[in-house]
Formats: C-alpha cells, structure tokens, sequence
C-alpha cells in the first residue's frame, strides 16, 4: 500500500543492493504502469550492468555466511516471511492489481499460493539428505552430500508477479544460495515489496539483492558474464529461455528454466460436457488468459461438440470482463498493446482460414475500459493445425476449439507441439485416464482437474517448455550440487 501512496513523480529506490536500498549508479528511472487504465503508479531505479554487478558481488560476498548457517536458522527466517506475507497479504493483493491487471480476488489467491512456497521449502531445507553408498572395497566408504550451488541469478516475468519470485527465491535461500533478482520491467512494485519482507523477516545484508530494470540486457548479460554466477533461474518465453541456456552454457552455469506452454485440453465422449466445459473456461481465463500453464488447443469429441461449445459460450459469456479492481470482475485487462495486436492477429489469422468465432474476438471499450487493453474472452471453433493459434502461444483469453474421433488420434494431436507443460484431461474412464497420462509428453497432467499447482507439487515442463521443476521436492535440488565423497579408512 505504501508503495502505491507513493507520489510518482518522487523515484523510488528500488535496488536492494547487500541490505541497501539505492537508486541506479546512472539515475536512471522508469515508470510502471496500471495496465487497466495506462495510468502512472510509479517510478523506479533503472539500473546497468554495472548495478547488477555490485549485486552479484554482494550476493558472492555473503554466500559464505548464509551457507553456512544450520538449515534451521534459514528455515526460520523463511518462516518469518511466510507470516509477514500472510499478514500483509490484502495490501500485496492490491498492488498487484494495480500493477498487473489481475481481478482482486485472484491476485489474493496468488499471494496465498506465493507465500507458501516460504512454508514449504523453509520445511524441505531441513530435509536437504545425502546418503552413504556401500563400496565394494571393505577400506572404502562413499558419503554423497548436497550443498548450495552459490549464487543465483533469477529472472522473472510480469504475469505471475509475486509467486514466480517466491518460487525462486525461497529454495534457494533454503538451499542456502544467495540470489540476484532482475523481476520484469512491467511489475517491479511486487518484487520491491517482496524483497522489503524479505529483509524484515531477518535475510541478511547480500543474501538477497533487487535489480530493477527496463532493459533486461544488459542485467542478463552481467548474471551471465560474471564468473561469481553458478546458477540461472528463469521464467519467461521460450525465446529467451534458450539464448539465456545457449550463453550460460559458455561457463556450463546451471539453468533452471519455466517457458511457454501450449496446453491441450482434452474432453472424451464419456466426460460432462458441460461440467468440462466450465473448467475450461475457469482455466483458459485464468490471468486472462496470460498464463504457461493455459489451455491453446480444446479438443472435444465431436459427438458432443456442440454441447460443449454452447456450454462455454455461455460460461465465457457470464465472466465479467473489468477492471480488477472492481467488483465482481473475473477477467482482466491484457498486459500492453503487443498482447492485444497478438490476439487480434491470430483471430484474423484463424478466420481468414476458415474458423468461427463463437463469441468474442474483439476489443472491449466503453464503460471506463478505454484506458487498458482489454479483450473480450474469446471462443474459436474449427481450427486446424494450419493456424496461427495452434502452433504459438496465444497467452490471451482465446479458446481455440478442435474436434476429434479416436483416443490415438487426440493423442498423436495433443503431443504434436514443441511444447510440453500443462495438459488437462476429462475423462469418468479411469482407465482411460491413466492411459492417457502415460501417453501425454507434457509435465503436468491435469485428469478432471484445472489446477494441478501446489508449492507440493513440481511444476515444469518437458520439450522446449523448460528444464527443471520448481515446487515440491524437486525445487530445491534445482539449487544443490551433488558432491561425491570417497574415503580410505
Ligand atoms: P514475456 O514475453 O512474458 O514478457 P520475456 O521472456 O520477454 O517474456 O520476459 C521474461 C523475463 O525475462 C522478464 O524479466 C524480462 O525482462 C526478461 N528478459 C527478456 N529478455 C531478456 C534478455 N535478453 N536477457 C535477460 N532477461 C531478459
């Protein structure tokens, strides 16, 4: 909240520089936007390379401490944030409205879900276990221990704004790494916010540093440059995810990497069509749209066709489509303008090629929503592998539907992306099910089930959808080294 009380035209100091808050070595500012009305929220430091310097360098000065603190007294301070999040929870939920454009209510949800990713792994870095491995020599013992990879750059994205830091950040702090965090241009406000909770909650001076910035690369080039650097995070498209692998491979940096998606979204003969179509519609317009995990390809069984589409028609249809803000509104503003062209396109695109739009296609204006990039929630039928919207990433509120005879035929269709991370099936036939979750090259399979996400369970996906998995687990080897011991006694 303060943050937002904040008058725009006075910089914020946004660099978190070893436990300092500091403006940009060069004085450089940016604004952030509220994406619903185009309205200026505030400004912020819009640090270099050499800012990103300074940061990985403290993180690199401070490692040997944190590192070295038990599990315990990490888990602690995590614990600390968890609660502080929680508390302040309504006022984190409300700036990323502001600055994200998500509807009140799931911005809270996010929050939820961020600062449990704090609980969970200040839990999983006190069960951080090696092993002993027998040997075949009598004299010899094997002991395999896991330590903390160093320091980690992250790099996050604007759509989840809060929990795509936390996500990060608390393996990693739990793992005992120290972290460089350059959030997107779009949605500094949060990671400031994160990062002030953070240093409340007891994380030292240099285990954790903020970089804001409008340009990521010359941020990226310093986190991928500097020797200091083991480890890459990232979340964001798939284009960036592979130059930012193809560089750090130079110094063989360890990369964890969350990219696009292409989801299909599977309903059989035997599902409820109606039941399946509402799940669609509550995921498909989750974020607007603007998610990974986001269905792209709706794939129904042609006998029940049309009961499905007249069914999300109308679910789609009675989403309120606003400004977060306001009541009752389910459905956000796009992030910018390249979003709205983007989805304008692909409908022209698939309509140019024979596709029915059922609903939608068009921007919203009037009522107050002439300030953002809103689009009405769209539903396409008849689309083919030819479009546009079947082979990229729409990331927008546009339900592409294709219809289907054959389980192998859905099958062979739904792996046929370069992508692999969210898939969802609706099925009542267990066996079926389980068939086809076996068969599905993609990370997460949802059966009769929208939200297959929890910091329990690990996210990540196959293909050109990433590496590594985030949550559960899984999370926090993403920032351990495995190192052998081979002792004579
Ligand atoms: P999106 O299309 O969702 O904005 P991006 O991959 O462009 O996805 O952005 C995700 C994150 O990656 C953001 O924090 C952005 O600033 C950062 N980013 C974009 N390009 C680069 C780059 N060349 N080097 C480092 N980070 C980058």
């Amino acid at each position: 909240a303060t943050l937002l009380q904040a008058d725009p035209s006075t910089p914020i100091e946004s660099l978190c520089l070893d436990g300092t808050w500091r403006a940009a070595t060069s004085g450089s500012t940016f604004e952030v936007h509220d994406p619903a009305t185009g309205s200026v929220l505030a400004r912020v430091a819009d640090a270099g390379g050499v800012d990103a310097e300074a940061a990985i360098e403290a993180a690199a000065s401070a490692f040997p401490e944190w590192s070295a603190r038990t599990a315990y007294e990490r888990a602690a301070v995590l614990q600390n944030a968890h609660r502080l999040m929680l508390e302040r929870a309504e006022d984190l939920a409300r700036l990323m409205t502001s600055e994200q454009g998500k509807p009140l209510r799931a911005a809270r949800t996010e929050v939820r879900y961020a600062a449990d990713f704090m609980l969970w792994f200040a839990e999983e870095a006190k069960r951080v276990y090696g092993r002993t491995i027998p040997s075949a020599r009598s004299d010899q013992r094997f002991i395999v221990m896991e330590q903390p990879v160093g320091v980690v750059g992250a790099i996050t994205p604007w759509n989840y704004p809060i929990s795509m830091i936390t996500r990060k950040v608390a393996p990693a702090l739990a793992a005992g790494c120290t972290v460089v965090l350059k959030p997107a241009e779009q949605t500094p406000l949060c990671a400031i916010a994160v990062f002030g909770i953070l240093a409340e909650a007891g994380v030292p001076a240099g285990v954790a540093n903020l970089i804001t910035a409008s340009d990521p690369k010359p941020v990226g080039e310093a986190l991928l440059i500097h020797r200091s650097v083991a480890k890459l995070t990232f979340t964001g498209s798939t284009e960036v995810g592979k130059f930012l692998a193809a560089r750090a491979a130079d110094q063989m940096k360890r990369v964890s990497l969350e990219l696009g998606g292409h989801a299909p979204f599977i309903v059989f003969p035997d599902a409820d069509p109606v039941h399946a179509a509402k799940g669609a519609a509550l995921v498909k317009l989750l974020n607007t749209g603007q998610a990974c995990i986001s269905p792209n390809r709706l794939y129904v069984h042609r006998s029940i066709a049309d009961e499905f589409v007249d069914a999300l028609r109308r679910r789609v249809e009675s989403m309120k489509a606003g400004r977060g803000v306001d009541d009752g509104v389910s459905v956000g503003p796009l992030i910018d303008e390249s979003a709205f062209i983007r989805m304008q396109n692909q409908v022209v695109d698939a309509v140019g090629k024979g596709a029915t739009v059922v609903t939608g296609g068009n921007r919203l204006t009037g009522g107050g929503l002439d300030g953002g990039w809103f689009f009405a929630p769209t539903v396409v039928t008849g689309v083919t592998p030819e479009m546009v919207m079947y082979r990229e990433e729409t990331f927008g509120p546009i339900a592409p539907v294709v219809t289907f005879e054959s389980e192998a035929e859905v099958i062979e269709m739904a792996n046929d992306t370069r992508y692999g991370l969210a898939s969802y099936v609706y099925t009542k036939d267990l066996a079926r099910a389980l068939r086809t979750a076996e068969a599905l090259r993609f990370g997460m399979v949802g059966i009769n089930d929208i939200n297959p996400t929890s910091a329990a369970a690990p996210f990540g996906g196959m293909g050109e959808s990433g590496l590594g998995r985030e949550g559960a687990q899984e999370g926090i080897r993403e920032y351990l080294e495995t190192k052998l011991v081979g002792l004579s006694i």
